[in-house]
């Protein structure tokens, strides 16, 4: 089968590898339909160092289960399904606490013998925990929203989450690629009157704006901080998203919010500390987020996605097929896309 397989910065290949079969009888394997590249697989492509062995990418994914192992009840061969980024028994303490992605028996696609999912096949591990069954045919015209419940819809709503967005409160988004758009949908669906986007790039902007952004600002540094400040009559927001995961965004997110006030961090962090902490301190403000339970929150948002709701998809503006993906790693790069979508 083919997968995509990454050596280092820039150098992402697709490659036959050996089929995917059950190991564990909990597996499933699961062919593939959609799949996507991530913002976060970004950060490999800009920095990783060669490595002979490849890393094996890919970790949001629909796909039809062809196969299940002995002690799976809850999916059957012929089911559509999704899988959230990281796979989790379901009935753990964490699991049961909604914690999905600190499940004891949990991991992530694409690391250790767990094969990444922008390929044509993957096995799941511990499939009646981690898959939900899609009551739609594959080929639905809801299915970028409904790939968007493996990450970037869950991933947003739970930076609003972790921010305690809430109902007439102000919030606001830092960060305007694929989780922080959601983020902006996350956040107008839990109630925010208020929500200023902190993004420059036209074409996200405009979407932003269709999915609930009252205010933008495009300045950065000082001069956004001010400016959200100028918007909030000089308070700060009550809820700051950060969707980036740099020292300059994570300070300005922390710079925004009021005393009182919370930041929901979801993008994975480039630093191995975080700043302003005397400010944030003094102003009691709550420092919240992770990386996403996001199988906890499929069942919350999938009935939102197929109403239509919410339509999280259309943070996808380009298409391609296997082949294509290494320029679809490109095109991210150069921000020339906000997320391309890898049919099968
Ligand atoms: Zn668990």
């Amino acid at each position: 089968m083919k997968a995509t397989m990454m050596y280092g910065a820039g150098d992402v290949r697709i490659e036959k590898v050996p089929d995917v079969r059950i190991i564990e009888r909990t597996d499933a394997l699961i062919s593939i339909t959609r799949a996507c590249i991530c913002g976060s697989d970004l950060w490999p492509y800009q920095k990783m160092e060669h490595n002979d062995a490849g890393r094996s990418m890919g970790h949001e994914l629909i796909g039809v289960v062809e196969a299940v192992g002995a002690d799976v009840r809850k999916v059957k061969i012929g089911d559509l399904v999704v899988a959230p980024f990281a796979f989790s028994d379901g009935t753990c303490v964490f699991c049961r606490a909604g914690l999905h992605t600190s499940c004891l028996h949990g991991g992530f696609f694409g690391m250790n013998d767990v094969g990444g999912a922008q390929a044509e096949a993957v096995r799941v591990p511990q499939a009646d925990g981690t898959l939900v069954v899609l009551p739609v045919g594959k080929d639905d015209q809801l299915m970028p929203s409904l790939l968007t419940l493996s990450d970037v819809m869950g991933t947003g709503h739970h930076a609003a989450v972790s921010a305690k967005v809430g109902p007439g409160k102000t919030a606001a988004v830092v960060g305007d690629g694929a989780v922080g758009l959601c983020g902006v949908i996350a956040a107008r669906r839990l109630g925010a009157e208020q929500i200023i986007m902190l993004g420059r790039h036209p074409d996200r902007i405009a979407l932003a704006r269709k999915f609930g952004a009252t205010d933008i600002v495009s300045e950065r540094g000082d001069e956004a901080i001010e400016h959200v400040r100028k918007l909030t009559h000089g308070l700060g927001v009550d809820s700051a998203l950060e969707c980036v995961g740099l020292e300059q965004s994570t300070l300005t997110a922390l710079r925004i919010v009021r005393p009182g006030g919370a930041v929901g961090r979801v993008g994975v962090p480039q630093e191995a500390s975080i700043p302003a902490a005397q400010p944030t301190f003094y102003s009691n403000v709550t420092i919240a987020g992770g990386p996403a339970p996001v199988r906890s929150y499929i069942e919350d948002l999938l009935p939102d996605v197929l109403e239509g709701k919410i339509e999280p998809g259309r943070v996808f503006d380009q298409v391609t097929n296997i082949d294509g993906v290494p320029d679809g790693y490109r095109a991210m790069d150069e921000r020339n896309a906000i997320k391309v979508m890898i049919k099968f």
